[in-house]
């Protein structure tokens, strides 16, 4: 267990956030001085905050045994503020986009691939699912996402779909009602962990998109 240096604290500009990491920290001996100057330097130099030092910060909410819930926000806060998650660039060689979710589920069912303009669209949707999949604990099966137009109206989707610029996935999540799993993804939306967009409840599986505004339907 090292020693903590208060004073590191102190250079903290922001009054709040001194107040919040200081009372985090109160309790806490298993934060070195190097720790916590790595941690903070991103409110000393403006450079904004590292995935490290996110990770850091998540650590200190977690561990810290006197936070209080108003210094627990104010971390949230400035973490939300200053960190912005790394873009992931999509490994062109396996198709995998997240831990879960590979390009190829996202191809048209008429086996036409996404194509490389859409790409990222696939990846932002897929980077949600993980978080719909962390959450639930269960396998996601993707029953179409991308489509072309031809074969968008043999399905007969709308003519504007999401699904044409493979920015939506229809789901069914193994053991979970479509309802369930429409819930689910309400209370991830609301907590800012998943991107709002539109949800569709069908009897035997779930529309998402990344649209950005909120639409709901239900067939
Ligand atoms: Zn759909």
């Amino acid at each position: 267990m090292t020693t903590v240096n208060y004073a590191i604290v102190s250079n903290i500009r922001d009054f709040s956030l001194r107040n919040a990491v200081y009372r985090a920290l109160l309790d806490d001996g298993q934060f070195s001085d190097n720790d916590i100057r790595d941690i903070l330097k991103a409110s000393l130099d403006g450079n904004g905050v590292t995935e490290t030092e996110f990770n850091d910060l998540q650590t200190i909410l977690k561990s810290a045994k006197t936070i209080s819930p108003h210094g627990k926000a104010m971390i949230e806060d400035f973490t939300k503020k200053h960190y912005t998650p790394p873009r992931k660039t999509i490994p062109q060689a396996s198709g995998q986009l997240t831990t879960n979710f590979n390009i190829s589920e996202f191809a048209c069912k008429d086996g036409t691939a996404v194509p490389d303009t859409y790409r990222n669209n696939a990846l932002e949707v897929a980077q949600n699912l993980q978080v719909l999949r962390d959450t639930l604990g269960k396998p996601i099966s993707i029953n179409s996402a991308y489509r072309t137009v031809s074969h968008n109206k043999s399905v007969g989707g709308e003519p504007n779909s999401y699904h044409l610029r493979a920015q939506a996935a229809d789901i069914v999540v193994s053991s979970y009602t479509p309802s369930a799993v429409k819930g689910a993804i309400e209370k991830l939306i609301k907590e800012g962990k998943m991107k709002q967009g539109g949800i569709g409840l069908y009897n035997s599986f779930v529309h998402y998109d990344i649209r950005g505004t909120a639409a709901r339907w239900s067939k």
